[in-house]
């Protein structure tokens, strides 16, 4: 659709801007980090006093680091593509939760894993773990008092081709559809400062580039599940 297109133009675009971009971003950050491990150490035990502040400027070098990441996977995927194996996505799971289990707590949040997929896919390990991490982020964001995530994978066969569904199913807010209709928008957010709106984009972007697909279904003050179906590794 013209719709599609113009969206499809203006990524390319804001892809070269974006590379050029974050790669400057890149270089005062590797000076900032540096300088940080340096103070760090010419404070020594006085670095405690400071902890608060040297972790919050860590966090925050981090946070920025992650940004440009994104951003640079986002507008040229091909130099971030690595390799491509085969997994259990069970055991690409297991990885992701000990990434999250900080923001678990916090909101008491439960975890069920139902992991009925036989199958394994093929991809770039880094880039499902990243997707992963962004739909259960995205679930723990949804549920701030508390709920219920599910996780579960199970092999199936879709227009007569072999492969594996994961859902990652939460408890949460939910979303309206003017909402839904835009979350695979690049840059959408409703989470003003707090989101880089990349998340969804990025993850769909990297799921079809595997010939799988990332769908979702949800209901305003029921919760949401999101879909990520990936081909059978043959
Ligand atoms: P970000 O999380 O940085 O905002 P995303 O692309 O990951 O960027 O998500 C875009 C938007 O989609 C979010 O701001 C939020 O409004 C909505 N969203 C994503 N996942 C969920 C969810 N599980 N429940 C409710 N809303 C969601």
């Amino acid at each position: 659709t013209t719709k599609q297109l113009v969206m499809s133009e203006k990524l390319a675009a804001i892809g070269e801007i974006t590379a050029g971009v974050a790669h400057e971003i890149n270089n005062p950050i590797a000076v900032m980090q540096g300088n940080l491990d340096v103070v760090r150490s010419v404070l020594g035990d006085r670095a405690s006093d400071l902890s608060t502040e040297l972790r919050l400027i860590d966090e925050q070098i981090h946070r920025v680091s992650q940004i440009v990441t994104k951003l640079l996977q986002f507008a040229k995927p091909e130099e971030y593509a690595g390799y491509v194996e085969r997994h259990r996505v069970a055991d690409v799971i297991s990885d992701c939760l000990p990434l999250v289990q900080h923001l678990l707590g916090k909101a008491d949040i439960d975890i069920e894993r139902d992991d009925g997929a036989s199958r394994q896919v093929l991809m770039n390990r880094t880039e499902l773990q990243q997707v992963l991490i962004n739909l259960i982020v995205n679930a723990i964001h949804a549920m701030p008092d508390g709920g219920r995530l599910r996780l579960i994978s199970r092999d199936e066969t879709r227009d007569g081709r072999d492969g594996i569904r994961v859902d990652v199913v939460d408890t949460g807010i939910g979303m309206a559809p003017d909402v839904l209709s835009r979350i695979f928008d690049p840059f959408f957010t409703t989470k003003r400062r707090q989101g880089t709106g990349l998340g969804l984009s990025i993850s769909q972007t990297l799921v079809r580039r595997q010939g799988g697909s990332l769908t979702v279904e949800s209901e305003p003050g029921k919760g949401t599940t999101f879909s990520i179906w990936l081909p059978e590794a043959d």
